[in-house]
């Protein structure tokens, strides 16, 4: 049975008596007042304005979930709310026998998404998709989601059989803050802001009960390990260390209280993040001992004296900067941390190594000032990221399910939304590109699917003009030529060539593209791409660089050489290093450019996602200083359009948003063939669209629907206030 929610029929009059039943009231009472509109498809009519008026009206009635057709809304409270995440409302929506009826909340699309796995005969994966941008409450909502999985899909043996802290789902949910203290920062926008974009399989045996997890990640930001914007502050996990270290620890890793690290900015701040007993708890219960937990904390320790390491300029060009004096005793407890040879660690930063010509002959070429800074933030940055990625596989060893113990999975993204700042370079390209990749993973998953169905079903149906992104996707990722594959090309010719020039290679090779903006009017040179969330300038200075990531082969070298086992571990001696006089004529493979490893391993996540059913929340920042009651129209309007909100509401509008089988609709609506046998003749007899036996019987509802309406004409006018017998 669909249901046309804004087409409605003119003959509905707001007359409704209390007797009658909720849903018929509120069929014929027409509309509510705005905070009591729980489902954006019925604010009429639906504009950025009325959109916006209402989820401002909800806001300051403390009601934070809206539906909006087939997404969720989420305002951030920017306040503690715990009557909302209680066990007992999890319980509510998990037992209530139509969860959508309830209040509009993230536990309703756990619940749907948990039953739409086990109600289809064939099992699918689901997905629920968590956007917004940063601060808007992605993190804490995946969280939530988790913590209500863990709740509702637990294992029943795995209470009696395990201690609390021992059980899978509990291990799971220690991952949090694990993943959090080494991959999230304090930034302008968010105190705990997610430096990297998640996605983790939840795993459902047949019984529907969690057996384990798989996590993936996307594009760590490692290069806050060595640079931080003012303001900004590192991973949280230094600032735990430096706060949260015992006496003896502070001895073992050199970081005696109050000591000064230009790794380590805005060190006064206290946030709630900075636990470290928080983190080595739920450490533990992954399975990382003591032992491995003080190795890691030493390495970070090694990198914060790393980062005390400065060079002075040197007045021989010909020979190596050197080492500041007050930077000497920091170069050598860094290299004491590390466990790797002071000299040869010095030389490594100071000396750059050339393999040319033929035979291969090594060149020693001192590097200047800049070049020590490089080197040394490169080997921060490398040591951290292969850090992160070995705990992201300790977690999942310690958390994944063996492939016979489950069968489906609800697999929870939470990913930084869609980001246009003053200063945007490939960080922002990657982000808005993987965004757009998302955003037509949700028009061709729901609004085309929609349509297409309704097509063939040969349902009466007025197309909506669905933004279609495909061509700002063949202008980043498209081939031949694309932003993606030019800069690519760049890299791969390793040739000098200045900003500008890629700026009018870009702009001269992509001309015809519709989604190509004109730069003309940019100082600075730049190329503007027009998202579906808007025009977005990105500075072609550096790109290049950043896109090829080099790292020279002498700090992997070099890391390869240290007696710690931690770093052993991450930096295993590599054969093919080792042997680096490759065959005459035979050149090594290319090293992946950062877009081609972040398009590949959005490609795989993509497809992952079409191979489930999505579910979508989007998360809604009221305000960028996160302050509670507070809805700042501006800020808002420019995030639903980012989203494309609005377009989402009219489909889900426009469209049947509610579908029941023939039986529910039978059981539902028997009373009113009750009423008037004479009109309702037909109302229950049994039909079958052809080659659909059980699912969205669009055509008999369609059928219906008129004749439902004429019904509760009739009572409207008529005998509407007598409730009958049920
Ligand atoms: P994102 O991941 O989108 O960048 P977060 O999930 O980290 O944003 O949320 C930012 C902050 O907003 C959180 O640290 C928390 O203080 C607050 N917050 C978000 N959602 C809620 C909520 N539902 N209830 C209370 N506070 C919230
Ligand atoms: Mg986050």
């Amino acid at each position: 049975m669909l249901q046309q929610v804004n087409g409605r029929s003119p003959g509905f009059g707001a007359r409704g008596g209390e007797s009658l039943s909720e849903d018929l009231r509120e069929f014929l009472v027409g509309e509510a007042p705005l905070h009591q509109l729980d489902d954006l498809t019925k604010v009429n009519p639906v504009t950025l304005e009325t959109v916006l008026r209402c989820l401002q009206a909800r806001y300051m009635a403390d009601t934070f979930y809206t539906n909006a057709g087939c997404t969720l809304v989420a305002l951030n409270p920017f306040k503690p709310v715990p009557e909302l995440y209680t066990p007992e409302l999890m319980r509510e929506y998990h037992t209530a026998p139509q969860p959508q009826k309830l209040k509009p909340h993230i536990f309703t699309v756990g619940e749907q998404t948990y039953r739409n796995v086990k109600s289809l005969s064939e099992p699918i994966n689901q997905s629920i998709i968590v956007s917004g941008e940063s601060g808007a409450g992605k993190t804490w909502t995946s969280r939530c989601l988790m913590k209500f999985y863990a709740a509702v899909a637990a294992s029943p043996t795995s209470w009696e059989s395990h201690k609390v802290a021992e059980r899978i789902e509990q291990r799971i949910l220690n991952s949090n803050p694990v993943m959090e203290a080494f991959g999230n920062a304090c930034t302008l926008r968010n105190n705990n802001s997610s430096r990297f974009g998640k996605f983790i399989q939840l795993q459902l045996n047949r019984a529907q009960q969690m057996t384990g997890a798989a996590v993936h990640t996307y594009l760590l930001e490692k290069t806050r390990v060595a640079c931080q914007a003012s303001s900004e502050r590192n991973f949280h996990i230094f600032y735990q260390i430096c706060k949260g270290a015992s006496k003896d620890e502070r001895l073992h890793w050199h970081l005696p209280e109050g000591a000064a690290f230009s790794w380590l900015p805005n060190p006064d701040r206290t946030l709630e993040e900075d636990c470290f007993e928080v983190t080595r708890e739920a450490m533990l219960h992954l399975g990382i001992d003591t032992p491995t937990q003080n190795n890691i904390f030493k390495v970070l320790a090694g990198l914060l004296h790393l980062g005390n390491t400065l060079f002075a300029d040197s007045e021989d060009e010909a020979q190596p900067c050197h080492l500041m004096d007050s930077a000497k005793c920091a170069l050598r407890t860094s290299a004491s941390l590390l466990q790797l040879p002071e000299d040869t660690l010095l030389e490594t930063l100071q000396i750059r190594t050339i393999r040319a010509g033929r035979q291969k002959q090594v060149f020693r070429k001192p590097c200047s000032r800049a070049e020590c800074d490089t080197r040394r933030d490169c080997l921060a940055k490398l040591v951290y990221s292969r850090l992160f990625d070995w705990l992201v596989s300790v977690i999942n060893s310690s958390i994944c399910a063996d492939p016979d113990s489950w069968t489906t999975f609800i697999g929870l993204l939470d990913v930084y939304g869609f980001e246009s700042f003053p200063d945007n370079s490939l960080e922002q390209l990657c982000i808005n590109y993987a965004n757009e990749k998302l955003q037509q993973h949700f028009v061709a998953h729901y609004l085309r699917a929609q349509q297409e169905e309704y097509a063939m079903e040969g349902l009466e149906w007025s197309f909506v003009n669905y933004r279609d992104n495909q061509m700002c996707l063949d202008l980043i990722e498209g081939s031949p030529i694309s932003i993606c594959s030019l800069i690519n090309e760049e890299c791969r010719l390793n040739r000098p060539s200045s900003a500008a020039q890629l700026q009018t290679r870009i702009e001269g090779a992509l001309a015809g593209s519709p989604c190509l903006g004109h730069s003309r009017l940019s100082r600075e040179p730049s190329f503007i791409v027009v998202h579906y969330a808007g025009p977005v300038r990105y500075h072609t200075a550096g790109l290049v660089e950043k896109n090829k990531d080099p790292v020279p082969p002498e700090l992997t070298r070099l890391l390869q050489q240290s007696q710690d086992p931690l770093l052993l571990a991450l930096f295993p001696a590599d054969p093919e290093e080792k042997t680096q006089e490759e065959p005459l004529g035979q050149s090594r493979a290319p090293a992946l450019t950062v877009v081609s490893k972040f398009k590949a391993s959005l490609e795989q996540l993509l497809q992952v996602l079409h191979s489930t059913t999505p579910h979508y929340i989007r998360c809604i920042k009221p305000n960028s200083q996160g302050q509670a009651q507070t809805f700042l129209q501006e800020e808002v309007l420019s995030q639903l359009e980012a989203c494309g909100l609005v377009e989402t509401i009219h489909i889900s509008a426009a469209g049947f948003p509610i579908r029941l089988s023939h039986q529910n609709f039978v059981e539902r609506y028997e009373l009113l063939r009750r009423l008037h046998p004479h009109k309702s003749s037909g109302l229950c007899s049994p039909y079958r669209a052809k080659g659909r036996s059980e699912w969205t019987p669009h055509v008999e509802a369609a059928m219906l629907l008129p004749l439902l309406q004429d019904i509760l004409h009739t009572l409207t006018a008529t005998t509407c206030a007598e409730p009958p017998e049920a």
